[in-house]
């Protein structure tokens, strides 16, 4: 390959260890970035050496480079009247299967790294739903927690006039992520709108009142555990009757304690960045409905919901050394190590599926495979959202509103297709590796539209 790269990008020596070696050389300081690559990597390689048309057209090695990056100036006043200064980001990493698709993150530790991490996994993510989708990941390092109501607005107005040049409903279509629901979106919708002269379905998870879809709130936790209880069905078990530790307490945190709670789990934790609640008789659906309410309209702390409900409160902590059957990562990346790992297992747990985008550590996950306990890995287990946001999508150029019904069933469909993909290509001897089979299945896909479109 005739660049600067080219001992590093050599699609000739195509092992693990060379191949990682050239990506950290041409992205270094991207750790989150080389751990997501690392985990697919792993499993996709030696696939690729079975199958030498996608090594010799350097799939792996385009996969691995982004479309492109924009980074861009977010300039905003607060409420005292000072000029706040703000780095906004999209990542297009791939629309060979559809137009770019996936979250804004807006959160004081959000780099190029953790985005391009993001916009990686995507790439399998939506590939494995079945619906047209790309892959991108954005957002910024502004931290919403604190700010007022006005502030946000500005702030979520300023970063649109950037990005708008960018975005489109048939070239990239962002939705939510940390630190962006329904609010942010509402404010960022009505400013393309506005710059646009256009009403269209350029961002997803938008309120039912201007084109947002039914279920969309609750994919991602539903899915979530949908995704578990597929995983268990094949391995002649179920939800119903098991404790569940759940991790989080946002977006898909919630919703997946309501749905296991409605399969016949009893969910004992949630957690936010602040420490962790256990409560042992179980969160059901009165006291979810109170976090729901403290979480999304008041943005209080889960410390609140310890005092109201009188369970255990343990700061500054994580759940993971609470004994359970079933585990549900669902805050952030990282957030479960090998350490943690192992209390799991020790405590007996019997499977955990990952809410949240690459909550495990890769040492966390070696763990739970070595002890052969049933992992289900992010990029399979949360693309319930993603889903309903190519729903959405659907609606919008049909210009029509499915019902919560045939929503949920779509999901649900989707995620049991999913957890068909995964199937086919993870056993391994008497193993179902859960991660090995979503990335070679969500590979194939985006690698085919590769080859088909020569050399790009
Ligand atoms: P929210 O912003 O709604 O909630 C995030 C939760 O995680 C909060 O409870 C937050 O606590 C906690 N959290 C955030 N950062 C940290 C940290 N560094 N340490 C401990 N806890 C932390 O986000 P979502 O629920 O939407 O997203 C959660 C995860 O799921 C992310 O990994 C996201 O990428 C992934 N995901 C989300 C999808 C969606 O549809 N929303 C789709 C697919 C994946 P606090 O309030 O204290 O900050």
């Amino acid at each position: 390959m005739p660049n600067d790269n080219h001992d590093e990008n050599s699609y000739n020596n195509l092992s693990l260890d060379h191949f990682m070696a050239g990506l950290k050389k041409r992205n270094p300081d991207e750790p989150e970035f080389h751990q997501a690559v690392y985990e697919v990597a792993e499993s996709v390689i030696p696939f690729i050496l079975e199958n030498p048309k996608y090594q010799k057209a350097g799939i792996i090695q385009r996969m691995t480079e982004p479309d492109r990056t924009i980074i861009f100036r977010v300039v905003w006043e607060d409420d005292e009247g000072h000029i706040r200064i703000n780095r906004g980001y999209r990542v297009q990493f791939n629309n060979s299967i559809g137009p770019y698709k996936g979250g804004l993150r807006f959160h004081p530790s959000v780099n190029l790294s953790i985005l391009k991490f993001l916009g990686f996994e995507q790439t399998f993510k939506n590939s494995l739903t079945t619906l047209p989708m790309g892959a991108g990941k954005g957002g910024s390092d502004f931290n919403p927690k604190g700010k007022s109501e006005r502030e946000i607005m500005r702030f979520c107005q300023a970063f649109m006039t950037e990005l708008s040049y960018h975005i489109g409903p048939n070239t990239d279509v962002p939705a939510g992520d940390i630190g962006v629901g329904a609010r942010e979106i509402s404010f960022m919708f009505g400013q393309y709108k506005r710059l646009q002269h256009e009403f269209t379905g350029v961002l997803t998870g938008k309120a039912l009142a201007f084109g947002g879809s039914l279920v969309r709130t609750e994919a991602t936790g539903y899915g979530n555990a949908y995704f578990m209880e597929e995983m268990l069905r094949h391995h002649s078990d179920s939800i119903n009757g098991k404790v569940c530790v759940v991790s989080g307490s946002g977006n898909v945190a919630l919703y997946c304690c309501q749905k296991i709670t409605q399969l016949g789990g009893k969910v004992v934790t949630l957690s936010d960045s602040s420490g962790f609640i256990y409560d042992k008789n179980g969160i059901d659906e009165d006291k979810l409905a109170y976090l729901i309410k403290l979480k999304t309209v008041q943005h209080g702390r889960l410390s609140e919901y310890a005092a109201a409900y009188g369970c255990e409160y343990h700061e500054g902590e994580r759940p993971w050394g609470i004994p359970c059957d079933l585990a549900f990562p669902c805050a952030t990346q990282n957030e479960l190590d090998e350490a943690d790992a192992k209390v799991l297992v020790a405590n007996g747990c019997k499977a955990v599926s990952e809410g949240a985008n690459m909550p495990c550590s890769a040492q966390a996950i070696r763990v739970f495979q070595q002890a052969q306990l049933i992992f289900g890995p992010g990029k399979a287990a949360n693309a319930g959202g993603v889903a309903v946001s190519g729903l959405e999508m659907t609606q919008n150029s049909m210009r029509l509103a499915w019902s919560a019904k045939e929503l949920e069933q779509r999901l649900q469909g989707i995620m049991v297709d999913i957890h068909k993909q995964c199937a086919t290509y993870g056993e391994e001897d008497g193993y179902m590796n859960y991660v090995k089979g979503a990335n070679i299945a969500g590979f194939i896909k985006v690698a085919d539209a590769m080859l088909a479109y020569g050399v790009m």
